[in-house]
């Protein structure tokens, strides 16, 4: 099992660790840490880059309660020194939670729902539930995205399971049961999502989401601006 410090501590960059498994995979290493602040890939979210022991990480993968890291060359020692790209894991962090925001938005304010969502290098796409929204709507979104942001509130991380999730107001079903992460817009928007994001919405960056482009029900959205 790996402790996931990601879910602690989002802001945590460069770390040692303790490799407790080593495992061969074709040409490739799968390494067990102690702990890792690397992420994993999951929820739409791409896994972190970095490197291990100054080995480029290739590729994270969470297997059960294990997070693997997957290298090009074996580790020679056992304790190595981690670094995690920051760019990319916060350009990341802040997309998945302008998504949060904005599919908070279409729900809360406009009663559309989210289907599904891609969060991309350049841009996010949210595909809605409708086949089209008024130029009034989009303006409606917009402006309640960037009040929420001004009014900075906090993200906020609750732990439950299937029973606890019945006390939250989710906007979505949970993906997974037993074990469940319910990430909260403060008082706005519950929505089970085992991802990493912002600690507050002030920290989008400059303060403001555009959204530029509609494509039937498919929408590329939220690239900071
Ligand atoms: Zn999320």
């Amino acid at each position: 099992m790996t402790i996931k410090s990601y879910y602690a501590n989002n802001r945590i960059y460069d770390f040692e660790a303790n490799i407790i498994n080593i495992t061969q995979e074709n040409e490739d290493f799968l390494v067990e840490l102690d702990s890792t602040y690397f992420y994993p890939e999951g929820g739409g979210q791409p896994s972190d880059k970095g490197t291990i022991g100054g080995v480029r990480v290739l590729d994270v993968i969470k297997s059960d309660d294990t997070v693997l890291h997957k290298l090009k060359t074996r580790p020679s020692k056992t304790t190595l020194n981690c670094s995690i790209n920051k760019e990319h894991r916060d350009h990341y962090m802040t997309q998945h939670s302008g998504q949060h925001l904005i599919s908070g938005v279409l729900k809360h304010s406009l009663n559309i729902d989210t289907l599904s969502v891609h969060l991309g290098e350049y841009e996010t796409t949210i595909e809605i539930d409708k086949a089209s929204i008024s130029e009034s709507e989009i303006t409606k979104l917009e402006d309640d995205c960037n009040a929420l942001i001004r009014s900075s509130k906090n993200i906020i991380y609750h732990e439950t399971d299937d029973d606890g999730l019945k006390e939250f107001n989710i906007r979505r079903s949970s993906k997974y049961s037993g074990y469940i992460r319910v990430v909260e817009i403060e008082n706005y928007d519950f929505v089970p999502c085992g991802g990493v994001h912002l600690s507050n919405l002030s920290e989008i960056c400059n303060s403001r989401v555009k959204l530029y482009s509609l494509h039937q029900n498919r929408w590329d959205t939220s690239r900071c601006k």
